[in-house]
């Protein structure tokens, strides 16, 4: 073993889309970031299709977004269906996000578009080089790298995020726990073509009495993703065309001739998480943490989500500006989040293989029922697209979550929510908001707001004040200047789930600082 002081501030390890994320926000940063991946190179299988809105709305803020709906096909409707009957037809227009869809792209393009984002930040992709045992220090981690033909060497990094999957050695080198159990019967999956299915603006999943589901998600060039739980026991060995084809034969309402077969996989789901997200100065993020079945395809989203809350906390406390307590606040918010899309995905894939005569009874009387509501629409489509996440009981939040809603209600946008809330419980403290890309700062006496590119400084009259944004992130965070009354330092971000003070202090360094870590509103 050779031993090399190469430090990092950052070591990512796992290189799929939740690694990806988080590497490529440490970097526009400016964090010294390693991020190695045991494989031989981008996945090759089209995997999670899903790209949901919230995924979307950060996507933008790393400028990924436009780049991600060229490629992918955008379905605005999620159908329902037992038997022939409709159950559920959900308008995701009305998800509240502009992005009133479901984007469907194949994994292996979602991690190519990360991962040229990460090397257009200098980012270095270490293939072949598995992470084989860490150590902790009060200043570090020792962590162990085994590349390919074997060598071993030992590396510092600052922090160490485990990006590695399902089989996390990261999880195992913590010794925490990832409890759980198995879905009975295996998933078969097949990309392909289908004639028959219905429109190419929808989802659709076909429920039946004996719960051998179907899902069909369209893609692009006229392409199809099929899901089929409940495939019996068949020990991992994929379908054949004619096999897909029986399947979806017994399990559609109607017939649906299947074609041009691409990836055709069977595979076994397990419902696990892991108890902690993070052990000093190691954390978890994504299937590392959590893993559940595709229904409502929740999982990269939810890893991707992971990431895009750690990387702008991570990178304040690896940058010296906020001290490490900050990173509590992850799992506070984001372990709830996991347990969540769990008990979620759970529920949805619990409702869509029942075979209880009386229980599918009630179901498919209140499923049409209930969804004819609007406020029922707007509320699942929200929820499948993870725009209702939001973090109202955690230790950054100040407001009461009804205070918004409250101004939600009368306030078209996020940026005059934020505004709205601020002004009213908060007139301490400068206002600020995120609208389009652009950073907003507003003074309280008289109310004003004024227009930050990113990267910009600002300086008002009575208290002067100067804001740089933090480029183009999710976080646009304000490194704010109070001068006269309120002499001090502020570190303000605003984030979608909500604007936090992360220090205030008067004097000192920030990095010397415990963080006051107030936030002031939260998006419901
Ligand atoms: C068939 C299928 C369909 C799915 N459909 C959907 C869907 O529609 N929507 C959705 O949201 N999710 C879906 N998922 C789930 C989704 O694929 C995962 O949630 C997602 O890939 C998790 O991303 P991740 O980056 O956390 O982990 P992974 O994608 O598993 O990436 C982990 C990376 O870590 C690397 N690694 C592992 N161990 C080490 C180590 N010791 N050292 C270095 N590197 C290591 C691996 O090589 C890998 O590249 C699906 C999954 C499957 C299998």
């Amino acid at each position: 073993m050779t031993t090399s002081f190469c430090d990092c501030q950052v070591l990512v390890v796992g290189a799929g889309p939740t690694g990806l994320v988080l590497a490529a926000q440490l970097l526009a940063r400016g964090i010294d970031t390693r991020i190695i991946d045991k494989g031989d190179g981008p996945a090759r299988e089209s995997r999670a299709v899903s790209v949901h809105a919230r995924t979307l709305e950060v996507l933008d803020t790393m400028g990924l977004a436009d780049a991600f709906i060229e490629h992918g096909h955008r379905g605005r409707r999620f159908r329902m269906y037992a038997g022939n009957r409709s159950l559920l037809n959900l308008d995701m227009t009305r998800n509240g996000s502009r992005y009133g869809f479901i984007l469907n792209l194949a994994q292996s393009e979602t991690e190519r578009l990360l991962r040229s984002r990460v090397h257009e930040l200098g980012g270095m992709i270490e293939q072949r080089s598995e992470l084989a045992g860490l150590s902790q220090h009060g200043d570090g981690v020792d962590a162990t790298l085994r590349f390919a033909d074997g060598r071993e060497t030992e590396i510092r990094a600052g922090y160490v995020v485990g990006c590695d999957g399902a089989h996390s050695r990261v999880r195992h080198e913590l010794g925490l726990a990832f409890d759980g159990q198995p879905y009975a019967g295996e998933f078969l999956l097949a990309d392909v073509g289908l004639d028959g299915v219905g429109s190419e603006d929808a989802s659709h999943l076909f429920f039946r009495p004996d719960g051998r589901t179907l899902v069909c998600l369209p893609m692009a060039q006229h392409r199809w993703r099929v899901v089929m739980p409940n495939a019996g026991e068949r020990g991992g060995r994929p379908p054949t065309l004619e096999e897909v084809q029986e399947q979806v034969g017994q399990r559609a309402p109607w017939p649906i001739t299947v074609s041009d077969p691409g990836w055709l996989a069977c595979f076994r789901c397990h419902l696990r998480s892991t108890t902690a997200y993070r052990r000093g100065r190691v954390l978890l993020a994504g299937d590392a943490a959590h893993i559940h079945t595709p229904a409502g395809g929740q999982g990269m989203n939810t890893g991707m989500m992971d990431a895009a809350n750690l990387a702008w906390k991570l990178a304040l406390v690896a940058g010296g500006h906020a001290a490490g307590s900050l990173l509590d606040t992850y799992q506070t918010e984001r372990l709830p989040a996991g347990a969540n899309t769990l008990g979620f995905t759970n529920k949805l894939f619990q409702w869509s293989t029942m075979r209880h005569p009386v229980k599918r009874a009630v179901r498919d009387v209140l499923v049409p029922a209930a969804t004819a509501l609007p406020a029922v629409q707007h509320r699942a489509a929200r929820r499948l697209s993870q725009v209702s996440v939001s973090y109202p009981a955690g230790p950054l939040v100040l407001v009461h979550a009804l205070h918004l809603q409250r101004e939600a209600h009368v306030l078209r946008d996020g940026l005059a929510r934020v505004q709205g809330v601020v002004l009213e419980h908060h007139r301490d403290v400068p206002v600020l908001g995120r609208d389009e890309g652009d950073v907003l700062l507003a003074d309280l006496d008289p109310p004003a707001v004024q227009r930050l590119q990113p990267g910009q400084h600002a300086q008002r009259g009575g208290l002067a004040r100067s804001g740089r944004a933090d480029q183009d992130h999710e976080l646009a965070v304000l490194d704010v200047q109070v001068e006269g009354v309120d002499r001090g330092r502020r570190v303000l971000g605003v984030h979608p789930g909500g604007i936090h003070v992360l220090h205030a202090c008067h004097g000192g360094p920030p990095s010397r600082t415990a963080p006051a870590a107030r936030t002031f509103t939260c998006f419901t």
